[in-house]
């Protein structure tokens, strides 16, 4: 995720506009009066895992999922596929209280389980005790009308917006939240699925948007299509999302240093196909420059892909949400893009065990666009842009807290506080150990 604010060189005008109080401030403040409106509620991503948890090893998720976009509705299945760790009785998933279950399965037999929701968990019985060795597979039928995201991607949900002609434009966004949002999972950043299906229906003339690769286009009664999407790679589960819309695809193929060749795709709105078109050259460039200094782009048998969404943005896996409206930065280069793009490798894979070390995910992302500017623009323009992000470090509290943290606490401080420092001082420590190590 990026925050509101990106830091970069400032008119004095701009400057007086903003007076002493730095808009990212404003913004975070806000956030924090809302989330403390709310109270915590099951909306939380990670902490202390219970044992129920913590006795499987997920290997797949099966999404089937239907979006009706005019009821602002969904209703799916999901399957989990499981290695069973130490003794089982009951499985365990987090759904969104938002959301209903309406059956629980075993499968592939299909037999009826019963089920209780406990505030954000559904508790599933299993007929029998699994042992360590096993694999279960569990399907939840569930739906209804998922939260609502507020203010995306900083609370997350569904978003169901327009575009300028009319139809629908939606996209997902959990990272604060986890995945429990829209489909039942084990929401914890330290288990990830080895592999994912998503089968999303949506009616014509919508296209879906997801992560990995397109398998199959299958068209439904009621001029409807189910678009099947293959995840070949672990995923984190705020990294799994779905981006809706009658998108036309501009494509490009980026040469690996891998020495494969990489599918690119831009998912644009019909009236943004000629300026995503424009930024594909520099979309190009900013994952050569990611490979030369970090390595081969991790997911290189599935595609990269931007998606616009009606909000700013969020490095879902292989599938970036794009919002960001195609503007420069000071610097002259899309940083939105190029900031998603550094989650590829610190974020989606390489990804924090437990939410309290989420500073690798944003102060090296972050970095990362210092180190661009500098290879654009010289060691000048970079330390430029260092002493802008050292403006904002708050030191409020530990940007790498030692205790288990979840994503609320590391996001917004464990009095809903508001600061960035897991951006910005996470910067500053990657800038420290280049000088002492060079
Ligand atoms: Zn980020």
């Amino acid at each position: 995720m990026r925050i509101g604010y990106a830091p970069g060189p400032r008119s004095g005008k701009e400057q007086l506009r903003m007076g002493r109080t730095p808009r990212f401030t404003i913004l975070w403040l806000l956030l924090a009066s809302l989330l403390a409106a709310q109270g915590e509620g099951p909306n939380i991503s990670g902490g202390p895992l219970i044992p129920e948890q913590a006795a499987v090893d997920v290997a797949s998720y099966d999404l089937s999922l239907e979006v009706f976009p005019t009821e602002h509705r969904i209703e799916g299945t999901l399957t989990a596929t499981v290695r069973i760790l130490a003794p089982l009785k009951d499985f365990v998933l987090d759904l969104d209280t938002a959301l209903q279950v309406r059956g629980a399965r075993l499968m592939p037999s299909g037999q009826a389980l019963h089920f209780q929701r406990k505030k954000g968990r559904i508790w599933v019985r299993l007929p029998r005790v699994f042992d360590e060795g096993e694999i279960l597979a569990v399907a939840v039928d569930y739906g209804g009308m998922p939260r609502v995201a507020r203010r995306p991607p900083w609370d997350g949900g569904f978003t169901w917006s327009k575009t300028p002609k009319g139809l629908p434009w939606i996209a997902t966004s959990c990272q604060g939240e986890g995945a429990d949002l829209w489909w039942p999972c084990k929401d914890q950043p330290s288990d990830e699925p080895d592999i994912m299906d998503l089968r999303i229906i949506v009616p014509q003339p919508l296209v879906v948007a997801s992560n990995g690769t397109l398998r199959t286009v299958k068209n439904l009664p009621n001029k409807r299509r189910q678009f099947h999407w293959h995840v070949a790679n672990p995923i984190n589960n705020y990294g799994v999302a779905i981006a809706v819309a009658p998108y036309v695809e501009v494509k490009d193929v980026f040469s690996s240093i891998g020495g494969e060749k990489v599918p690119v795709t831009f998912f644009a709105l019909p009236s943004d196909e000629k300026k995503a078109r424009a930024l594909m050259p520099e979309i190009l460039d900013h994952l050569r420059f990611f490979e030369e200094n970090f390595g081969p782009y991790p997911f290189r048998n599935e595609k990269y892909g931007v998606a616009e969404t009606p909000f700013l943005g969020m490095e879902h896996q292989t599938l970036i949400a794009y919002g960001y409206g195609f503007r420069r930065d000071p610097f002259d280069y899309d940083w939105l893009h190029h900031h998603e793009l550094s989650h590829e490798w610190f974020g989606n894979l390489i990804t924090c065990p437990d939410w309290r070390d989420m500073w690798l995910h944003e102060g090296i992302g972050t970095y990362t666009q210092a180190l661009y500017v500098e290879e654009k623009h010289g060691l000048d323009a970079y330390l430029k842009q260092m002493k802008l992000y050292r403006r904002t470090i708050a030191n409020r509290r530990a940007i790498a807290p030692r205790r288990t943290t979840d994503s609320k606490e590391i996001y917004f401080g464990p009095e809903g506080g508001s600061d960035a420092d897991i951006y910005y001082k996470g910067a500053w420590v990657l800038h420290t150990l280049r000088f002492l190590i060079g």
